[in-house]
């Protein structure tokens, strides 16, 4: 299973970027929109479907975050190379869209899950305001590394599951999918007002599994369905352990080829991204 929690995007195609936010929006209960602006945003250039860049926050004291500039070189080598207790940090986040405005300025959208468990990023959206600045790494090229939804050649459908961290990514992949291709479709929420309208032009079946109606939330429900015939795609994100659970029935199970299935560990239950990080380095290592 390859996962994203370990993964900064490198240096080019990506650079950092002072962004402004514009407005909030709450989508749920569990989810804020931020979008973000200014002319900071200039260059920025997101690829669609799970497109994720990295939020750079200051850690407490800093009045901003100590990040490398770019260059040459990986970002996230210089990154790590800045001691633990001053370098900024890093959350992954996906773009949900990104738009052109009549003046010429972009516009960003992310989707935080407000999860309210004390972690830096998901603190710093639930009081973020109009005038707030963000500093992102993120692309300046449409075609870059942080694209991970793609669909090799001669797939005949698609099947997509992901946590509310990964309905972003899930919501802006559908937009990208072939009209009428087949496509089967969970997606896990908290609560019923997560729900929300998804464009497509896919055939797609969606099936939202909404935890406090009580919805079976792991492997089971895809265990259970019966999955269109041809050749599958599968792109799997959100909590590790559920993806894991998840690419094991696919692969093992089902007989779905490795390199048909994308799967990437969001967020770990009970770790911050750094202790996440950490694990996933050791586990690379013993492997
Ligand atoms: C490629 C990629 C794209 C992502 N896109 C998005 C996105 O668009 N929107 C989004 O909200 N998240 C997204 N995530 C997940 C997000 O990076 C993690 O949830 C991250 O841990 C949040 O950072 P934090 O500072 O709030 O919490 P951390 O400091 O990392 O964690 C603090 C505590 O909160 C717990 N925790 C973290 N996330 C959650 C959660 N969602 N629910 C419950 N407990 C949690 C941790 O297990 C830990 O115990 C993405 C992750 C990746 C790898």
């Amino acid at each position: 299973m390859t996962s994203t929690t370990a993964t900064a995007p490198e240096a080019a195609p990506f650079r950092l970027f002072d962004l402004a936010v514009l407005r909030t929006r709450r989508l749920g209960p569990s989810i804020l929109r931020i979008t973000l602006g200014g002319p900071g945003a200039e260059g920025f250039s997101s690829g669609g479907r799970d497109q994720s860049l990295s939020v750079l926050l200051p850690r407490p004291g800093q009045r901003e975050p100590v990040a490398p500039a770019g260059g040459s070189g990986t970002w996230t080598g210089k990154w790590r190379a800045l001691p633990e207790d001053v370098r900024t940090v890093a959350r992954s986040y996906t773009v949900r869209a990104q738009r052109l405005r009549a003046d010429g300025s972009t516009e960003v959208d992310l989707d935080f899950v407000l999860h309210g468990d004390g972690g830096p990023a998901s603190r710093w959206a639930m009081t973020a305001a109009p005038g707030d600045r963000l500093k992102v790494l993120g692309p300046t090229v449409a075609d870059n590394a942080a694209v991970r939804f793609r669909p090799p050649a001669h797939t005949d459908w698609v099947l997509i599951r992901a946590d509310e961290t990964a309905l972003p990514a899930a919501a802006a992949a559908l937009e990208r999918l072939p009209t009428g291709l087949p496509a089967r479709v969970w997606l896990e929420v908290p609560h019923t007002e997560d729900r929300q309208a998804l464009n497509t032009a896919a055939k797609a079946r969606i099936s939202w599994l909404v935890r406090n109606e009580g919805a079976v939330c792991d492997v089971e429900a895809v265990r259970a369905a019966e999955l269109p015939g041809g050749t599958p795609y599968a792109w799997i994100a959100g909590e590790a352990s559920g993806v894991r659970a998840l690419h094991h029935h696919l692969v093992r199970e089902r007989g779905f080829e490795p390199a048909r299935v994308t799967s990437a560990a969001y967020w770990r239950r009970g770790l911050s991204a750094e202790q996440a990080r950490e694990v996933e380095a050791k586990t690379q290592t013993q492997t």
